[in-house]
């Protein structure tokens, strides 16, 4: 279905059965999904500690836009992570421009006051004034919940003001109470950005077809890969996509983190659009297969070496490429053998627990997996109804171990790790805590400035994780000194007792 012809995009819940409780192992969820004809039934929490807002990773991808202005239309607190994700717009621009550049964000700053008699005109006049001020290609303007429950007509407000103003205006619709799955977020920009950045403006202009340029757009058609990256990678995993795409002879065009605003209409141009993480792009990818015609792939992220093989096996025959993807395959696992050679016997029986976005947790525990660890547990934030085919992948690796899909909840994670006590967890730097105050190295399993994609980042986790767990001394001694704050007779309780609907299974 063409979502694009929607205002709004739809919630995840809605368009792809997101769930986002579940408590048990993965043959557990695969008789669930069995039972329920391939669709997962979301359980419930008697218990819920927290919840995120799909503004925090909205805003983060928002804020790489080059030559953009944010005009948060909310509450003055919502967006205040702009604050800390500003350094990973000026770090993201140093690394693609050799530039610094800040993000500009402002909010009309709703309160009670504009609850009662609506937030229309604080955001014309900021519209207005933001336009003026800082003369950006795009202004985007997110909305949190405040407009939502009032009725803010803000899309009216936009097409009323588009011919009035320099700026491509980019409603982005992020009202919190909408869903409970953060993974809203990239829809909801990639919904904004197919309305509003599609337009190729010199050749719609145009009076006289450019031949040349023409022809420049029908060898793209033939030879072009986009590589979508919504916050999936940092720079150094976009090269080294690009490093492996290169080889068979592809160009390539990343879309749309750090993506100039005027080139966005490139994306039309392009033999086949490839995903680095299937959360994050299935949205888009399946609009530019419906209205462009451009066909996609969307299995797995490509960390681990199984894993970055078959995404390399699958491009290859758009182009029929095939000899040349075995070569390629076969001279970088070698020399990747080799170099993995000083690691393996270390890690070998190691266990590990790793949690992160669905996709990035399963692929991150089947990289484990082919270094030598047993897995003991995952815990992926969400689950979509296109990961099935993953989720099996890593059972038949690691076999029937816990599962436990958890938007937040650390009060479960802290239960299961306790018991499972591994050698390493592996979970994002926010979520590290749980794990390192019961004594547990950690490892980071996304920074934006480190190596986890394609065959170079199988060695760079691999020589990472290996300095860690030679000294893991300060994550041993934690427990000394910091305490988290469950009393005891929580770790002898069922780690999923607060979820309805799972119980039989854990
Ligand atoms: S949940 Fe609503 S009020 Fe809270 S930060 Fe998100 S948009 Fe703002």
């Amino acid at each position: 279905m063409d979502y694009l012809s929607l205002k709004e995009a739809p919630k995840r819940e809605d368009r792809v059965h997101t769930c986002i409780t579940y408590g048990g192992t993965l043959c557990g969820l695969q008789k669930r999904l069995g039972e329920g004809g391939g669709c997962f039934r979301d359980g419930s929490r008697e218990f819920s500690q927290g919840s995120l807002c799909l503004l925090l990773p909205a805003l983060a991808i928002i804020n790489s836009f080059p030559d953009n202005v944010i005009i948060m239309h909310a509450a003055v607190g919502c967006g205040s992570c702009l604050q800390s994700q500003n350094g990973g717009a000026r770090s993201g621009n140093m690394l693609r421009t050799g530039k610094i550049k800040d993000s500009i964000w402002v909010s009309t700053s709703l309160n009670e006051t504009d609850v009662i008699s609506g937030g229309e005109k604080k955001l014309r006049q900021a519209i207005v004034e933001v336009d003026q001020l800082y003369s950006p290609k795009t202004i985007t303007i997110v909305t949190g919940c405040v407009p939502g429950i009032i009725g803010d007509d803000v899309d009216g407000i936009v097409e009323d003001l588009r011919s009035r103003v320099t700026a491509v205006l980019i409603p982005i619709h992020c009202e919190g109470f909408k869903t409970k799955t953060w993974a809203t977020a990239y829809d909801a920009i990639y919904h904004g950005l197919g309305k509003n950045l599609l337009q190729d403006p010199a050749r719609r202009d145009r009076v006289v077809t450019d031949e040349l340029e023409e022809a420049r757009f029908e060898y793209l058609k033939k030879r072009r890969v986009n590589l979508c990256n919504l916050s999936s990678m940092g720079r150094i995993d976009e090269l080294e996509l690009t490093r492996l795409l290169n080889a068979l002879d592809l160009d390539v065009n990343i879309v749309p983190l750090f993506k100039d605003s005027e080139q966005m209409y490139s994306v039309k141009y392009a033999a086949l659009s490839v995903s680095t993480c299937p959360t994050h792009d299935d949205y888009f990818l399946k609009f530019l297969n419906e209205r462009f015609g451009i066909p996609y792939l969307f299995q797995h992220i490509p960390i681990g070496i199984e894993n970055t093989t078959s995404w390399i096996r699958a491009v290859a025959p758009f182009f029929g490429k095939e000899a040349a993807a075995e070569q390629l395959i076969h001279y970088e696992t070698a020399l990747l053998e080799e170099a993995l050679k000083p690691y393996r016997e270390f890690f070998k029986g190691k266990t590990a627990f790793v949690s992160a976005g669905e996709f990035r947790s399963i692929a991150t525990a089947y990289l484990l997996h082919e270094l030598g660890f047993t897995i003991v547990g995952v815990r992926p934030f969400h689950y979509d109804a296109f990961a099935e085919k993953e989720f099996e992948k890593l059972k038949n690796a690691a076999g029937d171990i816990p599962l436990n899909i958890a938007n937040v909840q650390p009060f479960e994670e802290a239960n299961l790790l306790r018991s499972l006590k591994p050698d390493l967890f592996m979970g994002h730097s926010h979520g590290n805590a749980t794990a390192a105050k019961l004594g547990i190295p950690v490892h980071t399993i996304f920074n934006s400035s480190c190596s986890y994609i394609g065959f170079r980042g199988v060695f760079e986790i691999a020589r990472r994780v290996y300095r860690q767990l030679s000294n893991p001394s300060l994550n041993r001694k934690f427990p000394k000194y910091i305490k988290l704050p469950y009393k005891e007779s929580w770790y002898q309780e069922n780690p999923f007792k607060y979820i309805k609907d799972s119980k039989d299974e854990s």
